[in-house]
């Protein structure tokens, strides 16, 4: 057996669940299920008569549609349940919530939650494949993965391409996830915001840190961050406008061929500036795309492609 034939784990809780070959194994599964989507019947029968439940603890729009979209294409019976209008309503707790779902026998769980660690805490409760959808500030790796895909395509390989993660890294479970991978993919990471945002030896990822923008010209790719408001209990930044004096990227900020990222939702004149989200550098509509090909990938490779063995180291 290849290296690229390793077998993934049961399960996808973390970027570090997957070395750089199980990485490029999802991607090349992820450009042929592009092409399904790219059909007017987009379905295959991969996992016909198996069980797909998504379980949201917390907001989304573009993971939620898209783990619901890549199942269904698929061809899985989906059940989406959210927190809100559920019996967690009733005071149903986590465990609970998932034991009660298991009983219809799941091929896999896709989880969302506030709680940094819940993920890995539902794969001890249930037979079924567990994939994190967002655990808190923790990780967040089907995003990470759909955005190497997206550098991918434009660039070729991340190899030695220089990214910069700017803004809110404290709160960011994307930012962590999107070290990880992106570095995995050789890339050369810097962070960049106020030190308030910036965790205390976020370099034992693998990244540089950085407090201003001032040598923001070195990046090939611009990856922006949104402000986690939702997360913040106490003043992090004097005000939104001055952050954005600082740190926001415009248009006028960014050099002629460098790439936007943003993962979504967007603070609008906070993070970013309209012209820049609407600039022909920005990649934000392909990394929203990428997502149902990435999680169709993710889906087929944890339940289909290869018997289920333990993690990769
Ligand atoms: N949608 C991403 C997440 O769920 C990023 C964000 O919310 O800022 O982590």
């Amino acid at each position: 057996m290849s290296l690229h034939d390793r077998p993934l784990g049961k399960h996808l809780i973390s970027i570090e669940d997957l070395d750089r070959p199980s990485i490029e194994r999802i991607l090349d599964r992820a450009e042929s299920f592009a092409e399904v989507s790219g059909r007017e019947i987009k379905k295959v029968p991969a996992l016909r008569g198996r069980t797909v439940v998504n379980l949201f603890y917390e907001a989304s729009t573009r993971t939620s549609s898209s783990f619901e979209l890549a199942a269904k294409r698929l061809s899985a019976d989906v059940v989406s349940v959210r927190s809100a209008g559920s019996s967690v309503d009733k005071g149903e707790s986590l465990k609970d919530t998932v034991q009660t779902l298991s009983a219809y026998d799941p091929a896999a769980i896709v989880i969302r939650t506030p709680y940094a660690g819940s993920a890995q805490l539902v794969a001890g409760w249930t037979p079924a494949s567990v994939i994190n959808a967002g655990d808190g500030k923790h990780e967040h790796p089907t995003q990470a993965l759909l955005d190497v895909f997206t550098l991918r395509r434009r660039l070729g390989s991340l190899d030695g391409k220089r990214i910069w993660i700017i803004g809110d890294v404290l709160h960011s479970r994307v930012a962590r996830s999107n070290v990880l991978a992106f570095t995995r993919m050789g890339a050369e990471v810097t962070v960049c915001g106020p030190p308030t945002l910036i965790p205390r030896q976020i370099e034992a990822l693998g990244c540089q840190a950085r407090a201003t923008l001032d040598e923001l010209d070195e990046a090939d790719v611009v990856y922006v961050l949104r402000m986690q408001l939702e997360r913040m209990r106490e003043a992090f930044v004097p005000t939104l406008r001055e952050y954005a004096a600082r740190y926001q990227i415009s248009a006028a900020r960014l050099a002629p061929d460098q790439l936007l990222m943003h993962p979504g939702p967007v603070n609008r004149g906070v993070e970013l500036s309209a012209d820049a989200i609407d600039s022909p550098q920005a990649l934000i509509g392909e990394q929203v795309k990428a997502g149902v090909a990435v999680r169709m990938a993710v889906l087929y490779e944890l339940l289909v492609g290869t018997p289920i063995l333990q993690a990769v180291a």
